[in-house]
């Protein structure tokens, strides 16, 4: 096929790489996914350039990083959003295709409504809608357009917490006495007490259960919902006769953590939740794979544009990946992911090792400022090595630096922003709080905490001094 002129993107949020069978999972998760990785082609280092779900979501339709979008974490709202290429179904839409999306996104960022002739939010609220509405929805709304030139844009959130909403058949199929030697062994919540109350506050919240193991086996349960429900979405291609015109791109916008060095949910720039699966599709392709270059979410928008022969615009930081889907050209040398949610975080990888650094990081005491792995030894990035790698430390972190330096040409460094105001999504622990009635703190005590530890970010950033308590207290909490 050389143009493409029906493009379906299929994002499954909350899809961790390394839980489908494709990217090596030992439990069967996915044999639709896995066969459509093997039909056409998948990536295996790619990253996000900022998580969480709405800097993602932002990111993988701009083109563009949130440093230069705007959108870095849960606080943005629409006048923050500044992009500086246009939206890629607008770019369908103003190609003469039809654009639809079926997803719920608009009530949490309905600036990517942009460009969309049609939006159908299963369940109608956020994170509403079952595998089985996402798919009703999007065939019925490819028995209307499928016909046409296309751009849709399908959004699962089913392994997105609450974990437990798979049908009972799928939930059968795993069981949690399979993942007691990969399940992490939550060491550091039995030496930080803030950090054990708020886990187990967000857990009860949610009516999540707080030993890994079962969260693993209900989170592969939803994937694997997921995956027949996506494998029915392929159906109405084949009905329809238009499986062998279609490009199909499946994704997801970031992994999840089980505890994995004191973290949970999707708060971290760390490998198991900036690194996601990348598959391209299409029925006659004969691409190369698995491919082991990095590449990142960003890069998608003008490979598309290309794939469907749609000229590119300007303003994109991507890199297209069609050279390399064809067995030629390179991915990227370094990726680069940011986050705002409950810390403040960039990972900078590099030949299969990783500089994190955290200026913001409120009760995760066990992290440093800058830490350092090696990724080929240690993917769950549990063992900071920087002290014995110093000298690559230092190589890696001055690289970053320039890194930066080019990437914003003068422009504010928004992280850095937000650490001054405090981060994003640090309400969370609040009322993870509060909801537990049987933990013994109070509000006062917990946002004190929380201003001492603003107080330390303010000044690793150079724009606020605060020195002894009593200026942390008049600072004031930044979360109000
Ligand atoms: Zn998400």
């Amino acid at each position: 096929m050389d143009e493409y002129n029906k493009v379906m993107m299929v994002a499954v949020d909350t899809l961790r790489a390394n839980h489908l069978g494709c990217y090596g999972h030992d439990q069967e998760t996915s044999p639709f996914i896995d066969q459509l990785a093997d039909e056409g082609t998948y990536f295996e280092k790619c990253y996000a350039s900022d998580v969480p779900t709405p800097s993602s979501f932002t990111s993988f339709l701009c083109g563009s990083r949130g440093l230069e979008n705007g959108i870095i974490g849960f606080n943005d709202e629409w006048s923050d959003f500044r992009p500086t290429s246009r939206p890629l179904p607008e770019r369908f839409a103003g190609s003469g295709y039809r654009t639809g999306m079926i997803s719920n996104l608009p009530y949490s960022t309905p600036w990517l409504i942009r460009g969309f002739h049609d939006i159908h939010p299963p369940g109608l609220a956020f994170q509403a809608g079952s595998a089985t509405e996402v798919t009703e929805e999007a065939r019925r709304w490819l028995r209307n357009h499928g016909n046409d030139n296309f751009f849709l844009f399908v959004h699962y959130w089913d392994p997105h917490v609450p974990y437990d909403l798979a049908p009972e058949e799928y939930k059968e199929m795993f069981s949690p006495g399979d993942y007691s030697e990969s399940s992490p062994d939550m060491e550091v919540f039995e030496e930080n007490e803030w950090l054990k109350a708020v886990y187990k506050g967000h857990h009860s919240k949610t009516g999540t259960p707080e030993k890994p193991e079962k969260v693993m086996s209900l989170y592969d349960s939803e994937i694997r919902y997921t995956d027949s429900e996506i494998e029915n979405l392929f159906g109405a291609l084949q009905e329809l006769g238009i499986d062998e015109e279609t490009l199909v791109v499946l994704f997801s916008d970031h992994g999840e953590a089980f505890g994995e060095y004191g973290f949970w949910d999707h708060h971290s720039c760390y490998n198991n939740i900036s690194r996601v699966p990348l598959i391209f599709w299409s029925r006659d392709s004969n691409w190369e794979g698995p491919i082991e270059e990095y590449v990142q979410h960003l890069d998608v928008y003008p490979t598309v544009l290309k794939m469907a022969g749609l000229s590119r615009t300007g303003g994109t930081d991507g890199k297209n990946l069609l050279p390399l889907l064809e067995g030629s050209g390179n991915g990227r040398e370094e990726v680069v992911v940011n986050t705002d949610s409950t810390v403040i975080q960039r990972m900078y990888v590099k030949n299969d090792y990783a500089l994190v650094h955290t200026p913001l990081r409120p009760i995760r005491k066990h992290i440093d400022e800058f830490e350092f792995f090696d990724l080929e030894e240690d993917p769950d990035q549990l063992k900071d090595i920087s002290e014995e790698k110093e000298g690559l430390v230092e190589k890696y972190r001055l690289e970053l630096q320039d890194w930066l330096s080019d990437y914003l040409d003068g422009s504010l460094d928004l992280l850095h922003k937000s650490a001054v105001k405090g981060c994003s999504g640090l309400n969370w622990y609040q009322e993870a709080l509060s909801e537990n009635p049987d933990l013994a703190f109070d509000d006062k005590e917990f946002m004190r905490e929380f201003i001492n530890q603003y107080g330390e970010a303010a000044w690793l950033v150079g724009e606020e001094r605060i020195t002894s308590k009593e200026d942390m207290e008049a600072y004031g909490p930044r979360n109000e």
